[in-house]
């Protein structure tokens, strides 16, 4: 566990368990010995900057009102303004929040964009209420954390839970209050309020090309791979679109309700379809159905693509596991303990902060055009996200390599030290 000096403990979280926070803890102190010097200050990584918990009154259609717990944490902004999505999720922790805002510092700085990290969320399931409820939670939450977040101060996106519509009434509770039009508060808009093209497919579109080069390092054809996927969100969904098109079986399938399994496939533009409207793949007519969750980390597959939540790989599944990549498109979805397991079984893990980090960079292109009141092409921006996320992909191969570590840690030696150089070089206030 990570070593706090006596009175730098954080005091509003539970010191027996630290939750997401604690595994976050613990990959920076792995990193650390490989930080020369800069480890002087690495505590910054270890301090979230800014924590603000709010609550959310709603008035519910039946006219109940409920009061929601909501959040944003702003981890740290030494390279640029605070970057990070927004969940909605009834299992929304604080330890989460400030994990995942943690984990966007490591990332924006590992691909190399101008940002640092934050992360918001609302512990609800939003899938209880109506489409009125989710506006008025959405709008009432925007104008409790209109105080911190700001065009050049913290800019949110959607994460589980939340979508382009959720950004849209953000986008318009902020503006409104400001008494002017302000698109680039928010990224991952429609693209009829300043949203941009590519945004919507970005994360999926990394974890494929991320998935892409290791098949091709490892000489695995993607053509006839077997592929299981948790979670067939925007991530999942769109990573699974990719694969299927490129010759993959996407075999297996997890969401939050249900496991389905099919040794020869699924038809993902139709599975699509079918969660489009249904919101879940629960009574998909194809392949059979898994009754034990569980076993879906024991499915004989040769990439497999955690893409819901955290801590789903773990001490308890991970030497089930049979793939020979795995491609987290979620955000922390395996443990410290799993990690080890997983490596000394020769399992090439691809990481939360270079794999899913597709979404944040096209995220970074949305908001430069509507700094700049630009609109680049589809093709521009894939080209200009395939050049970032590729390169960033390529210096974390290599450092691994050299310094025969994961590439976890390597991506991890390249984000911590981008953001302790800045901090560095900036120096302390006193
Ligand atoms: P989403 O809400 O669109 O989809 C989430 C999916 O996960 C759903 O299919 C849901 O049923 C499933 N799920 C939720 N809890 C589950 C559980 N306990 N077990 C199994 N499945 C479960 O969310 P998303 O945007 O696709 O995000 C998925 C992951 O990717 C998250 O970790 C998120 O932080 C990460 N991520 C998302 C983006 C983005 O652009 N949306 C960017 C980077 C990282």
């Amino acid at each position: 566990m990570s070593k706090f000096t006596d009175n730098s403990r954080p005091s509003y979280l539970s010191q027996n368990d630290l939750g997401p926070w604690g595994v976050y803890l613990q990959q920076i102190d792995r990193v650390t010995p490989y930080l020369g010097s800069l480890s002087r200050w690495i505590e910054i990584l270890k301090h979230p900057k800014k924590i603000l918990i709010v609550d959310v009154p709603i008035e519910h259609d039946n006219g109940e009102v409920f009061h929601y717990e909501g959040y944003r944490v702003q981890h740290n902004i030494l390279r640029g303004p605070g970057k990070g999505g927004v969940r909605f999720h009834p299992d929304v922790t604080l330890s989460e929040i400030i994990a995942l805002s943690g984990w966007m510092t490591i990332k924006n700085a590992a691909v190399n964009i101008p940002y640092g990290g934050a992360k918001g969320g609302i512990r609800v399931n939003p899938k209880n209420l109506s489409n009125n409820e989710l506006m008025r939670l959405t709008r009432r939450y925007t104008n409790e954390i209109s105080s911190i977040i700001g065009l050049n101060k913290d800019i949110p996106a959607p994460d589980v839970g939340t979508d382009m519509q959720i950004m849209s009434w953000m986008m318009d509770t902020y503006s409104t209050k400001k008494n002017y039009t302000i698109p680039g508060i928010v990224t991952g808009k429609p693209i009829s309020i300043g949203g941009s093209f590519g945004r919507q497919k970005a994360t999926g579109r990394g974890v494929f090309i991320i998935g892409s080069k290791i098949a091709s390092k490892i000489n695995l054809n993607i053509i006839n791979s077997k592929i299981s996927i948790q979670g067939f969100g925007n991530v999942g969904s769109v990573a699974a679109n990719l694969f299927f098109k490129a010759g993959a079986k996407i075999v297996a399938i997890q969401d939050d309700k249900t496991t389905i399994y099919n040794p020869n496939g699924f038809n993902i533009p139709k599975l699509q379809k079918y969660v489009t409207f249904t919101r879940s793949i629960k009574d998909f007519n194809e392949g059979e159905k898994i009754n034990d969750s569980k076993e879906f980390w024991s499915i004989p597959c040769d990439i497999l693509i955690p893409a819901a939540i955290e801590d789903q790989i773990t001490i308890n599944n991970a030497n089930n596991v049979t793939a020979k990549i795995i491609l987290e498109g979620a955000n922390g979805p395996t443990t410290t303990e799993a990690d080890d397991i997983l490596r000394d079984k020769g399992i090439i893990l691809a990481p939360d902060v270079i794999t899913n980090a597709g979404g944040v960079i096209v995220s970074y292109f949305e908001w430069v055009q509507n700094l700049s009141n630009l609109l680049w092409t589809e093709q521009e921006i894939n080209l200009r996200l395939n050049n970032i996320i590729c390169n960033a992909f390529n210096a974390i191969w290599e450092l691994a390599n050299t310094k025969k570590v994961s590439l976890r840690t390597a991506a991890f030696i390249i984000g911590c030290t981008r953001v302790l150089q800045a901090h560095k070089t900036r120096g302390l206030y006193v």
